[in-house]
């Protein structure tokens, strides 16, 4: 079975050379701090940048392709006047090394969502000229949501060009609450962070005015599947209530709907089988992909779940390969 692995981090040493230079953003100084800290240790560092090292890592293991990403937060911590140039080289960066591997890496685009317009266009450019597979985008940017208006010419691009967004975790905008006892990070403040930017797409009606749209969410739904059923029900019960304290805007389709229509789901960082039993039941196999979370998670622990949690023949093929050449149009 072909094996496509589809939330794979790396960095160039090129980009974190500059990145680990420049101000951030008011706000952001918690999660970049932890962030530089982490990508100048020696051997983390190797692992994200050295590429020759991870091609052998998936020969050992049978993984046929990753689907390579910025290693988060990317670009969007920092002022748009440097978050700009510096996603365009990392993009270029990536794309000449997809070129040189065919067949064993394919690359989500960085963008810098602070210049909706110059997102946009590195959108057009990353799926046109470059030839990646769509993009990558770290939760909120200086406290804002793809579902607000500026980010218009943004998801507006998204969808002509047939761009999934893979919307990945980062630390909470809100972060007080999850200060304490190492809450920002992986442990809940990502899947709340990621979690709460995916029902703020189906809550606005953003995908009303954009029905095309692709958006792809790590950790098997970041909690949504388990939710689903509660949120079309009281989704449903505010509509009843019209004129109840907290207005909704009239949506098409009930947020289940929209969830099984505009989302695809990734396996990263859960290797439960009972989850990914509840995940199959909510939205099926072919809105499901296989992915690592390197170098986040255990690789080996990862394709082995894949390997051996009990699935039909057609849903391990659909998560090992099949739904990630359809969403990323991978050949
Ligand atoms: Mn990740």
């Amino acid at each position: 079975m072909r094996v496509i692995a589809v939330e794979e981090h790396m960095a160039t040493e090129a980009f974190l050379g500059v990145a680990h230079g420049l101000d951030v953003v008011p706000g952001d100084e918690t999660e970049i701090g932890l962030m530089r800290t982490v990508e100048t240790a020696p051997a983390f560092r190797a692992r994200l940048v050295d590429l020759d090292a991870r091609l052998k890592e998936m020969d050992a293991l049978g993984q046929d392709m990753a689907v390579l990403s910025l290693n988060p937060p990317g670009v969007q911590p920092y002022p748009a006047a440097d978050a700009v140039p510096l996603a365009r080289e990392f993009n270029d960066a990536l794309a000449a090394i997809v070129r040189r591997h065919p067949g064993r890496f394919s690359g989500l685009a960085t963008v810098a969502p602070q210049d909706p317009v110059a997102a946009a266009a590195e959108i057009e450019r990353a799926m046109g000229p470059l030839g990646l597979n769509g993009i990558m985008i770290n939760s909120h940017t200086g406290g804002r949501y793809l579902d607000e208006p500026e980010f218009a010419p943004l998801l507006a691009a998204a969808e002509a060009h047939r761009a999934p967004i893979y919307l990945h975790p980062r630390a909470p905008s809100m972060l007080d609450a999850y200060r304490d006892y190492g809450m920002p990070g992986a442990i809940w403040g990502f899947q709340a962070e990621a979690g709460l930017h995916a029902m703020r797409l189906i809550l606005s009606g953003t995908l009303d005015r954009y029905p095309e749209l692709t958006v792809v969410l790590g950790h098997l739904g970041e909690g949504i599947p388990y939710w689903l059923r509660r949120i079309d029900n009281r989704h449903a019960f505010a509509a009843r209530t019209a004129g109840a304290a907290t207005p909704m805007p009239r949506l098409s389709l009930t947020p289940s709907e929209y969830f099984r229509r505009n989302f695809v789901i990734t396996t990263s960082g859960i290797d439960d089988p009972d989850v990914l039993g509840l995940a199959l039941s909510a939205v099926g196999a072919d809105k499901i992909m296989f992915a690592i979370d390197f170098p986040y998670e255990d690789p080996a622990a990862a394709v082995a779940f894949l390997r051996e949690v009990p699935l039909t023949d057609d849903q391990r093929t659909a998560l090992g390969h099949r739904t990630a050449e359809r969403v990323f149009a991978i050949t």
